[in-house]
C-alpha cells in the first residue's frame, strides 16, 4: 500500500485547514499511483521570509526527483485536480536542478476558507 512519508527532520509545527486540503489531496494520490510520496518540506526552512506559506501550515513540498520526468506534470495536474487551482497553487519547483521539487500552497493572498 503506497503511503505518504516524510523526510526526517520535517517539522509540523502547524497544519492550517488549506494546509489539511494539500496533505490529503497528496496522500489520495499516493494510493492512487500506488507509489509512496515524500514530504519534504512543511514549516521547517527559510523558504521566503516570515510570511512563507509553509511557516503558517500552508504549503508542503513533495518530493520529485522519484518521478520519472514524463510523469512530472501528470502528478502535479492530479493533485491540483483535487484541490482547485482557484484556491490553491502548485507547481514544479528549480527543475532540473539538485533542489528540485513539487510545490503546493494555500493560493498567494487568499484566505482558506474563505469564510
Ligand atoms: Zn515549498
Amino acid at each position: 500500500m503506497s503511503v505518504v512519508r516524510v523526510k526526517d527532520g520535517i517539522e509540523f509545527t502547524m497544519i492550517a485547514p488549506g494546509g489539511f486540503r494539500i496533505l490529503s489531496a497528496i496522500d489520495q494520490i499516493a494510493a492512487k499511483i500506488g507509489m509512496d510520496l515524500t514530504i519534504t518540506s512543511a514549516c521547517d526552512g527559510e523558504h521566503s521570509g516570515p510570511n512563507d506559506p509553509h511557516h503558517r501550515g500552508e504549503a508542503y513540498d513533495v518530493r520529485s526527483h522519484d518521478f520519472p520526468d514524463a510523469e512530472k506534470t501528470d502528478f502535479l495536474n492530479s493533485v491540483m485536480t483535487i484541490l482547485g487551482w482557484d484556491r490553491f497553487f502548485g507547481f514544479l519547483e528549480a527543475p532540473g536542478t539538485d533542489n528540485e521539487h513539487f510545490h503546493f500552497q494555500v493560493k498567494k493572498g487568499t484566505v482558506y476558507p474563505s469564510s
